[in-house]
């Protein structure tokens, strides 16, 4: 049994639709990358599994029950949304930003206990920002938000994490830290991670599987040497890319190339 199921699911924004039509099952423990051209519908998609965009059709199951079965706290338990955009006017600190990530499990008079304090503070030391605790989250860096905002979804504890691009605007070492964290997670909790991610040899080297998604609909969906062929790319991307072999993995290496490197390569040899 699929933990998650997505049968012929459509989105739309007014009169527009978005999304059209996508069925995929995500495994437990699965670490599940969705790929594809900007405003191709992956945030759109991930704020569905999330619950926060109406299905216009189809549905989404979570152990094969409908996630709009679930009500709010249950969901909070069973899935972290971690968003694209952190709020950096968000009035309060690292330490009070992470508990509220045990909201979902506080009973009717929402006071934390002890192991609510102590959860915190281990998500806090496992994403690395326990030594800003007492900071509002305005005073930190991109990356470090970014962290903390982890840090609240762990400890909320739940089976699944959804990311929006976690890495984008860190650089090469923050990037790996946050993947490294996941993979982590995956390993030791079980836990499964669904990325949206533009960084095609991230994906290529973390991704179990991964979802190129097009014009909101299903291009090819599978491991990254299935999806990330060069055919497969320069189609759905609309521009040449290199695909060879990552030397210590074995895994797709991704590399872009210039259209002056392009028309050059391709007039000597005729391929690159
Ligand atoms: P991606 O994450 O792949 O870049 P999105 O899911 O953000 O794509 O967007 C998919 C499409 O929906 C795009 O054409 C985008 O312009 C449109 N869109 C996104 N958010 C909104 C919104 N709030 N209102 C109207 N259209 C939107």
């Amino acid at each position: 049994m699929s933990l998650v199921g997505i049968h012929g699911v459509s989105l739309r924004y007014g009169d527009r639709q978005v999304i059209s039509r996508v069925s995929l099952q995500i495994e437990t423990g699965e670490f599940f990358v969705i790929i594809g051209p900007n405003g191709a519908g992956k945030t759109t998609l991930l704020k569905a599994l999330s619950g926060l965009h109406p299905l216009i059709e189809g549905d989404i199951q979570i152990r094969q029950r409908p996630i709009g079965d679930y009500t709010k706290k249950e969901l909070a338990r069973t899935l972290a949304l971690v968003p694209q955009q952190v709020n950096a006017d968000f009035p309060f600190t690292v330490a009070e930003t992470v508990l509220m990530g045990r909201y979902p499990h506080l009973g009717l008079l929402a006071v934390e206990g002890k192991r609510d304090l102590e959860l915190a503070e281990q998500a806090m030391e496992f994403t690395e920002v326990i030594h800003l605790a007492g900071r509002r989250l305005g005073q930190l860096s991109g990356g470090e938000r970014q962290r903390v905002i982890i840090a609240r979804a762990i400890c909320q504890q739940s089976e699944i994490l959804l990311l929006d691009e976690p890495t984008a605007f860190l650089d090469p070492a923050h990037q790996l830290r946050i993947m490294d964290l996941m993979e982590r997670l995956r390993l030791r909790e079980k836990i499964t991670i669904v990325m949206v991610s533009h960084d095609l040899n991230l994906a290529s080297t973390y991704a179990d599987r991964l979802l190129l998604l097009k014009d909101g609909t299903v291009e090819n969906i599978g491991t990254p040497r299935e999806v990330l062929t060069r055919e497969q790319l320069t189609k759905s991307y609309g521009c040449t890319l290199l695909v060879d072999e990552n030397p210590l993995l074995g895994t797709p290496r991704v590399s872009l190339v210039s259209e002056k490197v392009a028309a050059t390569i391709s007039k000597d040899s005729g391929e690159l």
